[in-house]
């Protein structure tokens, strides 16, 4: 374990090292309280349980990042979700739905497994796995640009009208969804974390509809894009607990 530029190195998986950004560590005992358990260890599990779900989701886009000739600088947690810095992003439209979709790919994987052992084998905490996952898996497909939703949408869209005029089509759809986190957030779910993603990847959205039409007004023939960028992840934990309870409950009553 290494500090370093404000964040914790933790370890490193096929050759991507994984970083715990400090604000994770400061909102950590915020995180813990989306558990419902009384007891500290059970809600430190839940949180560490819920960060490893957004690394393997981020470990999905990567590898398939990796296998189209992408190199993989990083993963960094935050708190308001993960991020694999890619040294470039998929040029061919096809490629990028592919590492935008591998990602939900896995959660889903993680979530039909932790429901699964939970149907078989009655153990509370992979159904609490599970469902975090599955809610990681349906929140990262909504087509809010630059979420992986988004980029599926840009791609499908790149490929009618063109890169840049599709990245500022799905930017302005995803700053639509950020309004909506963020009012809704704010105002109807009292849910600050998803106020606070709303606001990040619409920060991220415009920074990323920037970058491209800067490269076009270089090199308007190139679809080359050397620049990093940034595949963001948010975690599932914007739903109110309430309504993660009554979820859970339905789901225990439904596999008794
Ligand atoms: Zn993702």
């Amino acid at each position: 374990m290494k500090f370093e530029r404000h964040a914790l190195s933790i370890g490193c998986v096929l050759g991507i090292p994984i970083r715990l950004h400090i604000s994770l560590l400061i909102a950590l005992p915020f995180i813990m309280s989306y558990f419902p358990s009384k007891s500290f260890g059970l809600r430190l599990v839940g949180a560490v349980g819920l960060f490893m779900s957004v690394a393997l989701h981020e470990l999905g886009h990567s590898v398939v990042a990796q296998a189209k000739g992408i190199r993989i600088i990083e993963i960094m947690l935050y708190p308001f979700g993960g991020a694999a810095m890619m040294s470039s992003i998929p040029k061919r439209p096809l490629d990028e739905v592919l590492v935008a979709v591998a990602g939900p790919a896995v959660s889903f994987l993680l979530a039909v497994t932790g429901i699964g052992l939970y149907i078989f084998y009655k153990i509370p905490l992979t159904l609490e796995l599970g469902i975090i996952n599955l809610g990681l898996f349906i929140f990262n497909l909504i087509p809010a640009f630059p979420m992986d939703g988004g980029r599926v949408l840009r791609a499908l869209l790149s490929m009618k009208i063109g890169r840049l005029k599709a990245t500022k089509m799905a930017a302005n759809i995803g700053s639509f969804f950020s309004l909506l986190f963020v009012v809704g957030g704010l105002f109807y779910l009292h849910d600050f974390m998803l106020a606070f993603i709303g606001g990040y990847i619409y920060f991220v959205g415009q920074a990323e509809y920037r970058m491209v039409r800067q490269a076009y007004q270089t090199d308007p023939i190139s679809t080359l894009h050397r620049d990093i960028f940034v595949e963001v992840s948010p975690p599932p934990y914007v739903e109110k607990k309430s309504f993660r309870m009554r979820i859970k409950n339905r789901m225990k009553r439904f596999f008794r």
